[in-house]
């Protein structure tokens, strides 16, 4: 099959929510409609769950689930469908950020009791930014939950969306019956004694038919009549190009456990979703199509066997293919490699594969070559943009408590800095290492893998920062940059890429430092260019 057909039959895409929305079930549902898997609960949730932070069996069993996890594969109506697994909890925030630059959409889940909830928030303002296509799938229809226009309004307003529905419920809770499919134009009846089975599916193509009443009553077809005038009233008509920019985002009802309105979420995803999308590198915009491979690391995964020290770096193709046993050039290292035995991931398999498009994700063993952001190219030297840090919420000083250890220290943190476990600083004034999290919980992970990885122990620090910003002159040479750095001396830091970081400790003392320092910006992210 020719590249070009191959790489157009990809959808990759992550599914994001906030923890306990149905992101686990609705995965689950869509592997079994590409018979991926036979039976339902064959997915295991990676979820870090509550009390589990004390736990570190537990969160290692949590990292082994999240590598199966880490990439699910399935074909479906001759679609190569990849699904990106997103981290829930809070604390892996950073990582789910990654993630989400290597997806080209994603579906947004979001309980209809619940409404929008704070990770959706966040996570939906990330792909905002970079202009991602998201799809928005309302679930849990067969509980009580708020009334579907209340929710749309909702999701417009906390989440900066423009939407538009494309089903709609009649009824809810114990009264749900079923779904009006607006794209499809055609009705699906919610049988509550098929819960366990897919769903059969009464289509019914006219919501003006009076046979409606027989179907689902006089007075739902009466108020799903109303619903629909309205909804067509005020919410404009689909348009494809304008989801594809990420300026209009669909809206679909459902319930991901009784397996309902997935397999139209799904038909729906698989016609409108983007196949593969072009990449900004720093010298040019990298097309899919193009036949020379290149592509980027988004994630690093260390081997749980404290033995082997290899860890798995994922890359994402971003144009031609990733062949085994042919050497690709590491940009970074200037350096060429070449990979015996790349994994693919299926379903929750990974298997060594001899060709990967476009739109995949391979798994490269690596004993340190890589870092998170890397780019791979078959010899063009160009460097993909997008793998921003944030600010960290959390900061320490990090203290070896063993002198005997103070290489493997080193080289532990170092190697956990590479994954994207955490942020190190460097304080500029003594040469103290700080390191930032989203979470208090990676500061556990990290001092128990230190210890279990590397052999070597550390202690922390308060050290009371409220937000890192990535200091960027106007003009370096001024008198007030001099000044700023010299004022600024003790609060001053260089991240693990050499940039210079402004460790303030309140978001008075930022607000103070802008306004004597106007030619010094500060920004929350890393990559401010
Ligand atoms: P995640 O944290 O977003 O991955 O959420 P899960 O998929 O683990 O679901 C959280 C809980 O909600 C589980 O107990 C599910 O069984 C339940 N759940 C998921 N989808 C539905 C649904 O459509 N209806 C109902 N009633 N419960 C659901």
């Amino acid at each position: 099959m020719s590249l070009q057909k191959e790489i157009s039959k990809r959808r990759t895409f992550g599914i994001i929510s906030h923890p306990d929305a149905g992101k686990t079930t609705l995965t689950e549902k869509l592997l079994l409609f590409g018979g991926a898997i036979q039976e339902a609960g064959a997915v295991k949730s990676n979820k870090i769950k509550k009390g589990a932070t004390s736990d570190f069996m537990e969160i290692e069993r949590q990292r082994g689930i999240s590598v199966a996890t880490s990439v699910l594969a399935f074909n479906y109506k001759n679609k190569k469908i990849n699904i990106l697994d997103t981290p829930g909890h809070k604390d892996f925030a950073e990582d789910t950020f990654r993630t989400l630059t290597a997806v080209d959409s994603v579906i947004v889940v979001i309980d209809v009791a619940k409404g929008v909830e704070e990770q959706t928030e966040k996570l939906v303002e990330v792909c905002r930014m970079r202009n991602i296509p998201m799809i928005v799938f309302i679930n849990k229809l067969d509980r009580e939950g708020k009334d579907a226009f209340d929710l749309l309004d909702e999701v417009e307003q906390k989440l900066g969306l423009k939407v538009t529905p494309l089903s709609f419920p009649i009824g809810m809770g114990y009264d749900f019956k079923g779904i009006y499919n607006i794209w499809e134009k055609n009705i699906n009846l919610f049988s509550g004694d098929s819960r366990k089975n897919i769903e059969e599916t009464i289509a019914f193509d006219d919501a003006e038919n009076p046979e409606l009443e027989n179907i689902i009553g006089e007075s739902h077809a009466d108020s799903l009549r109303e619903n629909l005038e309205l909804a067509y009233e005020v919410y404009p008509n689909f348009d494809r190009d304008a989801y594809l920019k990420g300026e209009l985002q669909p809206v679909f009802f459902g319930s991901a456990l009784n397996n309902f309105g997935v397999r139209e979420l799904l038909d729906c995803f698989i016609d409108l979703a983007p196949s593969p999308r072009a990449k900004e590198s720093d010298t040019r915009l990298v097309n899919p199509n193009e036949e020379a491979f290149s592509g980027f690391v988004f994630k690093i995964h260390a081997n749980m066997d404290p033995k082997h020290r290899d860890r798995l770096a994922f890359i994402k193709i971003v144009s031609g293919t990733f062949e085994r046993n042919k050497p690709y050039l590491h940009v970074r290292n200037n350096k060429k490699l070449k990979f015996s035995s790349p994994n693919a991931f299926f379903a929750e398999k990974k298997e060594i594969v001899d060709i990967s498009y476009a739109g995949d994700i391979v798994g490269l063993h690596d004993t340190g070559n890589f870092k998170i952001g890397d780019t791979l190219t078959q010899g063009e030297i160009m460097r993909f943009k997008g793998i921003p840090s944030f600010s960290p919420e959390h900061f320490r000083y990090i203290n070896n408590a063993d002198p005997m250890k103070s290489k493997q220290l080193e080289k532990g943190i170092d190697q956990l800095m590479d994954e994207g476990v955490a942020q190190l600083f460097t304080l500029e004034l003594n040469g103290r290492k700080i390191i930032g999290t989203v979470g208090a919980l990676q500061y556990e992970v990290i001092q128990y893998r230190l210890e279990h990885e590397y052999g070597a122990k550390c202690t922390y620090e308060n050290f009371p920062v409220y937000k890192a910003c990535w200091v960027e002159a106007d003009d370096p040479k001024n008198e007030e940059y001099s000044e700023f750095l010299r004022v600024k001396q003790k609060f001053l830091a260089k991240d693990k890429k050499g940039q210079l970081v402004f460790l303030a400790d309140s978001h008075f003392s930022i607000d103070m430092t802008k306004q004597k320092y106007p030619s010094v910006k500060l920004h929350y992210v890393s990559e401010y260019k």
